[in-house]
């Protein structure tokens, strides 16, 4: 799928970011564990879902394009997002910075065309993957309550069945093809489940 992972952050890869995917569906923990990640490791963090959502704050013709998928539960065009990944790390250090990635990728387009636009130019660490049982991410959105459009009970369906029918096949064939995903349970306790995401980075960084 064009994913090559497994580089390391070597001196001859010292002039591109390093990138580590955050993928997990919605509800899952990937915003905590990334915030704790950042405090611990001193990574960026650049939350796919956070970026969209400030493109549609602006008010841009772009953002307004962007709302319609998003309050639908859908997903936006891969290069549209990439746009605005690129913009932020190159605002965020670039080459001196290792990104979380967070909420990407979540289909094959996404794959496809992070191999097309931003996998020369970057240095993929690796892919952190959260896993927890459908239930418990609903149970999850529907509880934490924290203003967003699109945690209604008809959107959660939505997006957890795109998380199911999109996000999950694609990170199953990148961890056959490249073994360079990193499983963990998010079904834990918040500590546990972060003593078990640093052991695994330890183990991608390694
Ligand atoms: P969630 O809690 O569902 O993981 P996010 O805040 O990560 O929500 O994303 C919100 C919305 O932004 C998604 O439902 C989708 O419409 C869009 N989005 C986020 N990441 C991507 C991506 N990698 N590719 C396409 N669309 C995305």
């Amino acid at each position: 799928m064009g994913i090559c992972g497994g580089q390391k952050n070597t001196d001859a890869n010292s002039d591109k970011p390093g990138v580590i995917f955050v993928v997990g569906g919605p509800g899952a923990g990937k915003g905590t564990a990334c915030a704790q990640l950042v405090k611990k490791y001193g990574f960026m963090h650049l939350s796919t879902g956070d970026l969209l959502r400030a493109e549609v704050a602006s008010g841009s013709e772009k953002g307004k394009e962007l709302q319609v998928i998003m309050s639908e539960g859908g997903l936006v065009k891969t290069e549209d997002l990439l746009l605005l990944v690129e913009a932020a790390m190159r605002k965020n250090g670039w080459a001196k910075s290792k990104f979380l990635l967070d909420g990407f990728p979540r289909n094959k387009e996404n794959v496809v065309t992070y191999g097309e636009k931003l996998m020369d130019k970057t240095n993929l660490l690796g892919i952190l993957y959260f896993e927890l049982d459908q239930e418990t991410m609903r149970a999850r959105l529907l509880g934490r309550n924290e203003g967003r459009a699109d945690d209604n009970e008809e959107t959660i369906k939505k997006r957890l069945a795109t998380y199911e029918n999109e996000t999950v096949p694609v990170v199953t064939e990148m961890d056959t093809q490249n073994k360079n995903v990193w499983r963990v349970n998010s079904g834990q306790t918040m500590e546990k489940t972060f003593e078990d995401t640093v052991v695994q980075v330890d183990k991608m960084l390694g």
